[in-house]
């Protein structure tokens, strides 16, 4: 393990945060947070939540809901902008937890943050705008208005992809419109979580207003999803869980949004810039080792282009360094933990069975800086048969699948034959080549000349397909998503007359 940037630290002991106070887990499951670049340092321990511990969190928010519904929204945006403030004065240092804990590098891990205060910082704002609308009325002295209300308690179940930015987009809106939120992070990130629910009492939130459990989604995440005093989920992780959580929430009536997997596609056309492209696929398809719901993992190239592309893309890969995200020049980091490498080798081995033809990488790095992490090899496929599971699933590692089309519409088919929706790129020169694909392709976000990734606070954020089902995230459709629409007829006339409306 080089030493050279990092500091040694002593594992944390962590807890759960229940109606304001840190309490153990009542799980006899311990849960052990390592580096993903080095297995041996351990970060953090911690008794996990369970089934009981989830009811007391769901209860403490249900009885800090009234108060903190009254609390004026501009009030409430005051807090999570003191968050805010917190979270910048500490950014490298929660950076640099994320890359130890999660294994993104650091420049990564720093945008990560830097995206998700902004996303507090808007979120914050909101809460002198979270109003409704007047309208005239069809009677005279009538006035008619709609109000937003937040929906109660709310479940925030995140992946451990994106540790803060993820939990950020969920949380501020639900508590800026006046929701209490039970949060469950993925166990594999409970270093993170605590960091931020830590700052978020820090910044004034009352007690019982937020509430973190850590433990085994599948042992107690139902509970988080199936008690009835839980009124809205917000779900993001893979589409097995996704869907039961979908299900659970359907039959119960409740609403719910479930940002789940991607597959997507870039198509980088003949007369593009093909440079910028080359940087677009680059970051998309290997930054984040892979493991962005919104990652480039099919490339469609224009077939006269494509020898000259690959070539170009081969070039660049191999100059990747592997290895340690907080050491310098390091451009790709682990995967997550020993589970994700195991899925990434497997379909490794699938996209060798079907017959793709294997460009570079394929396999764990050898030597001693690589023996103790989780390291899997950039990795391109090309001639990737479309009806091929390496076509149609998702890795979530850095491995693209290429194939080739010989028109554009032949392209733009091959980009809607998956199952998932989230997000494409597009790279061309040719404006009308360009609407066609925005028009045509079946997703939640294009990019035009840039990479698949990436979102920004006032937009919405999600996807179609199996890629999500629900509310779009971030932007006022994300905030709207923890209120309920009122409308309210209001007669002034003071006359004592009924109406003539039917
Ligand atoms: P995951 O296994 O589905 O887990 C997501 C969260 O659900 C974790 O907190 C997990 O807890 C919890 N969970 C597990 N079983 C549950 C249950 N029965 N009920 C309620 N919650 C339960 O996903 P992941 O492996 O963490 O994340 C990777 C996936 O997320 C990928 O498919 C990726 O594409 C997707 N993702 C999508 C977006 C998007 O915006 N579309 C963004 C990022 C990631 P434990 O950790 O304790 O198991």
């Amino acid at each position: 393990m080089s030493t050279a940037t990092k500091t040694k630290i002593s594992a944390a002991v962590l807890k759960q945060f229940i109606a304001g106070q840190w309490v153990d887990g009542s799980s006899t499951k311990e849960i052990v947070s390592t580096n993903p670049a080095d297995s041996r340092e351990v970060l953090a321990t911690l008794r996990g939540a369970d089934r009981a511990d989830a009811l007391r969190a769901i209860e403490a928010a249900a009885k800090a809901f009234p108060a903190w519904r009254d609390t004026p929204a501009p009030v409430r945006g005051r807090i999570l902008a003191k968050a805010a403030q917190i979270l910048r004065a500490r950014k490298e240092e929660l950076a640099r937890l994320m890359t130890r804990e999660q294994g993104k590098i650091l420049p990564e891990a720093l945008g990560e943050m830097e995206k998700g205060i902004t996303l507090i910082e808007w979120f914050a704002g909101e809460g002198l705008r979270l109003g409704g609308v007047t309208m005239p009325s069809e009677l005279p002295k009538n006035i008619l208005y709609t109000t937003r209300q937040p929906r109660g308690v709310a479940s925030i179940i995140t992946p451990w992809n994106f540790p803060f930015a993820i939990p950020a987009w969920k949380i501020a809106p639900a508590l800026v419109s006046g929701c209490t939120v039970v949060f469950k992070p993925a166990s594999l990130v409970p270093a993170m979580a605590v960091e931020f629910v830590k700052i978020l009492d820090e910044a004034g939130l009352p007690k019982g207003v937020i509430n973190l459990v850590l433990g085994s989604g599948a042992a107690m995440g139902d509970v988080l999803v199936e008690d009835s005093r839980v009124k809205v989920v917000s779900f993001t992780g893979s589409n097995e869980i996704g869907r039961r959580v979908h299900t659970i929430c359907g039959a119960r009536g409740i609403p719910v949004t479930c940002e789940m997997g991607g597959k997507n596609p870039a198509v980088v056309w003949g007369d593009a810039d093909l440079d910028l492209a080359l940087g677009g696929v680059m970051k998309g398809a290997f930054g984040s080792t892979g493991q962005r719901c919104t990652a480039t993992s099919r490339l469609i190239l224009d077939e006269r282009i494509a020898d000259k592309f690959l070539g170009m893309l081969l070039a660049e890969v191999k100059k990747i360094k592997l290895g340690d995200g907080l050491e310098a020049g390091i451009g790709m980091g682990p995967a997550v933990d020993e589970s994700q490498l195991k899925t990434d080798l497997e379909y490794i081995e699938i996209g060798k069975k079907e017959g793709a033809q294997l460009l570079c990488g394929g396999a764990r790095p050898t030597g001693e800086a690589f023996a103790h992490g989780c390291f899997v090899e950039p990795t391109v496929f090309d001639r990737v048969n479309p009806k091929s599971r390496l076509w149609q699933e998702e890795v979530f590692g850095p491995v693209l699948a290429v194939a080739r089309a010989k028109t554009f519409d032949e392209a733009l088919e091959l980009a809607n034959d998956c199952a998932f929706g989230l997000t494409c790129a597009v790279y061309t020169q040719d404006l009308t080549l360009a609407m066609r694909f925005s028009e045509k392709i079946e997703a939640g976000m294009v990019h035009v000349n840039s990479p698949t990734i990436g979102g920004e606070a006032q937009v919405p954020f999600g996807g179609v397909k199996g890629s999500g089902v629900g509310e779009r995230e971030m932007s006022k459709e994300g905030l709207h998503f923890f209120t309920e629409l009122k409308t309210v007829f209001l007669d002034y006339t003071g006359e004592r007359r009924q109406s003539n409306i039917y």
